[in-house]
């Protein structure tokens, strides 16, 4: 089959991304072969490739918003970012596997969905309806999931006004579900298209800062500096939620502006299956409008740079041919 590998992680100018021909993977015990029809393009791809998350194994193809089918049964499928965990730490016991430490992620500690099959662990899939377009599920594994655990950490109370600082493939989807709840959606984004989809899709202002003091806040974009800024936004008992694995290093913070108060910063860290299951019901009972910049699965490297350079708007999406 073809696939893609992170040859040697570095900035996307460099070509870190390499076009293979490899072994179908062999699914192990308990795993399911699945044939991709579409991937989505993550955010964390990015980081993988330019090497901001170390890799855990070398030649590791990246991608963790499969949409396929079962190969042996023809089910559709997703396969999305947490891969497994152990199930009898003291994180897994009370619900919260997201932090497990022997936790593993689809195109991290294992190949992932650039490429024609993946295998994957038959108790993290999730079932797929068989009559949606494969582009548009795709986003909904990763920015989607992590977009509505990233909802649920900051608090937002009912009616509330809040902040979303970075408005790509996540945001977009997380603004949706906000506003389906009753929520007052502020967009801080730098990129004129992107604000110009978050007052589309109903935001109440989008530009450089809020207008109005937040109830809550969610940081997207990677950027460390944004958090200073972004505490100092919120309204007093408010809470910003950083949705990313990596944000560059956030400067020092002043007491009385930032956080006193009792302004809350935390992180999101992935998400359990119980937030992918209860995120999936949701979106597929009620379909959010997904804005997706489709590319050829030859054309990875391209969807990996514009990411980078912030040239897409709404979610990347690799189709397979
Ligand atoms: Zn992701
Ligand atoms: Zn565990």
């Amino acid at each position: 089959m073809r696939a893609w590998v992170v040859g040697r992680p570095g900035s996307m100018a460099s070509g870190p991304l390499e076009l293979v021909e490899r072994e179908a993977p062999e699914p192990g015990p308990g795993e399911v072969l699945v044939k991709v029809e579409a991937c989505g393009v993550c955010r964390t791809d990015l980081h993988l490739a330019e090497g901001d998350l170390e890799p855990r194994r070398p030649r590791t193809t990246p991608g963790h918003q499969v949409v396929g089918r079962v190969v042996a049964t023809g089910e559709r499928v997703g396969v999305a970012w947490l891969r497994s965990t152990c199930g009898t730490c003291r994180y897994c016991l009370r619900g919260m596997e997201n932090l497990c430490p022997q936790s593993t992620y689809t195109g991290w500690d294992a190949d992932g969905g650039y490429a024609e099959y993946v295998a994957a662990p038959a108790d993290y899939v999730y079932p797929l309806p068989g009559d949606r377009p494969a582009e548009e599920l795709a986003p909904l594994l990763c920015a989607g999931i992590i977009g509505y655990r990233a909802l649920a950490r900051c608090d937002l109370p009912p009616g509330g006004r809040l902040g979303i600082y970075g408005f790509g493939a996540s945001a977009h989807l997380t603004a949706q579900a906000a506003i389906a709840q009753g929520a007052v959606v502020h967009a801080v984004s730098r990129s004129a298209a992107s604000r110009e989809l978050a007052l589309e899709l109903g935001a109440a202002s989008a530009g450089d800062r809020p207008p109005e003091p937040l109830d809550a806040a969610i940081l997207f974009a990677p950027v460390g500096d944004l958090v200073p800024p972004a505490l100092e936004a919120l309204d007093r008992g408010g809470t910003l939620a950083v949705a990313g694995i990596h944000l560059t290093d956030i400067p020092a913070l002043n007491y009385e502006r930032h956080l006193f108060q009792e302004r809350t910063l935390r992180s999101v860290t992935a998400n359990t299956r119980a937030d992918g299951r209860a995120y999936l019901e949701l979106a597929l009972a009620h379909p959010p409008r997904v804005t997706t910049a489709p590319y050829p699965f030859e054309e990875a490297g391209r969807a990996l740079s514009d990411l980078a350079a912030d040239r897409v708007n709404g979610a990347a999406v690799l189709i397979m041919g």
